[in-house]
């Protein structure tokens, strides 16, 4: 039997929020920054309106207002975005225990065992969770209904606000192929413009193009994708308990030779910051302190910490932090038998996010880029395994092995806890 996966998508979900307490704005144009005083203060989130004004997340206030003057800034309030969040996602478990959300405003449902308890088809629940979440919240969601999780997104991003579309094995290829192939989750930037030198453009022309030529041309990714553009994506919803946020991240290496001189210990940190950071960005957490732990060759531990300027999720600044650390309390000559760089003081991204609205806009800009260019690399290592990218400075992948935590004594070291 096929699975009934929902997608549902909160519209507009900061302005949407601040909009409950300004009703009398609903119909001009809102966005919400960081710091509504600074021209370089970034837009966050906007409503309908100012959408039809061409207003963008992430560009500037003095961008969004040459195009829009009387855009109406609001201020953002994170806990707020997190709160309602936790309650959608509360209304969510009530329908079934497999509820994974994908960032702040997003969810997967996986309805396939609890649909017959509501005795409603997959559109009527989808539309009477809609109902549910107007009345009893006052947002809207976007509702794509599926038999996979990569459809019931492209579901939910179809029609909006406050729709419900159903893609079935039936109507996919009438309703999905049409769409450019970038709208498929896990295209990135480099995958369009390696599918445009083929003519591929559309999410058909993904489908239509012979798997083994794209399995010659991109790899297991490529194979993978043309499987997603047939339907052919079987990735469980995860359940919600399994994603509760965890208080840090580290990775740990017990090299199978000594690491030696200031070279090998960056590639070594540079590797486990790697690993570190992707798992952060899929907690969506950003850390605000760095932990390192040496072992030498004789089992003794050394660990250090040190605060960050600003959270971050990037691996190379963790990366720079955790050499900045070895250099303070090692001889970068002395042998290290095994590392681990560990990411501590965790904060949710969205109240990261509200922190870094500070820093210029430039440097945010560029940061974002970074962070857009680190999360396509995880999305890949999501579906094809950590082998598919390395980062250039990683020499040490002969006969490692992974380490159990270093013995007591070493209070750094939390593996998720
Ligand atoms: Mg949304």
């Amino acid at each position: 039997m096929d699975r009934v996966i929902f997608h549902c998508d909160l519209n507009s979900f900061y302005a949407s929020v601040e909009l409950l307490d300004h009703p009398e704005l609903r119909h001009l144009p809102v966005a919400v920054c960081g710091d509504p005083e600074s021209r370089h203060g970034i837009i966050l989130a906007k409503n309908e309106p100012a959408k039809g004004f061409g207003v963008k997340t992430a560009e500037t206030i003095w961008q969004a207002r040459k195009k829009c003057p009387d855009l109406v800034l609001l201020p953002a309030h994170h806990g707020k975005y997190r709160d309602f969040s936790r309650r959608v996602n509360r209304i969510y478990q009530e329908y079934t225990d497999l509820v994974e959300p994908f960032g702040i405003d997003e969810s997967w449902l996986d309805l396939t065992g609890t649909l017959h308890l509501f005795g409603k088809n997959p559109r009527a629940l989808a539309d009477h969770l809609r109902d549910r979440l107007r009345g009893e919240l006052g947002l809207t969601i976007s509702v794509g209904v599926s038999f996979n999780k990569v459809f019931a997104k492209l579901g939910s991003d179809y029609k909006k606000p406050d729709a419900t579309t159903l893609i079935t094995r039936e109507n996919f290829r009438s309703l999905v192929w049409p769409l450019p192939v970038s709208d498929l989750l896990y295209v990135g930037r480099a995958a369009v413009q390696t599918f445009e030198k083929f003519g591929i453009r559309t999410i058909g022309d993904l489908a239509r193009f012979d798997r083994e030529a794209l399995f010659s041309l991109l790899g297991k990714n490529g194979a993978q994708l043309s499987d997603f553009a047939n339907g052919l994506d079987h990735s469980p919803v995860a359940r919600a308990s399994q994603l509760e946020p965890p208080k840090s991240v580290g990775n740990g290496l017990t090299f199978s030779r000594n690491l030696q001189g200031a070279e090998e210990i960056r590639a070594g940190i540079t590797q486990l910051s790697d690993q570190v950071a992707a798992r952060l960005r899929r907690h969506h957490m950003k850390c605000q302190g760095v932990s390192l732990a040496i072992r030498d060759p004789s089992f003794r531990d050394i660990s250090r910490q040190q605060r960050l300027s600003a959270p971050t999720c990037l691996a190379r600044e963790i990366a720079q932090t955790a050499m900045d650390l070895a250099r303070q309390c090692w001889n970068l000559d002395s042998p290290v038998r095994a590392l681990t760089v560990t990411a501590i003081h965790l904060l949710p991204e969205e109240e990261a996010g509200a922190q870094m609205d500070l820093l210029a806009g430039e440097r945010e800009a560029k940061r974002q880029r970074l962070e857009r260019l680190e999360g396509t690399m995880d999305a890949i290592r999501a579906k094809y395994g950590a082998g598919a990218i390395v980062p250039a400075s990683a020499p040490l992948d002969s006969g490692r092995e992974r380490h159990a935590p270093p013995p007591g004594g070493l209070n750094s070291y939390l593996e998720e806890s």
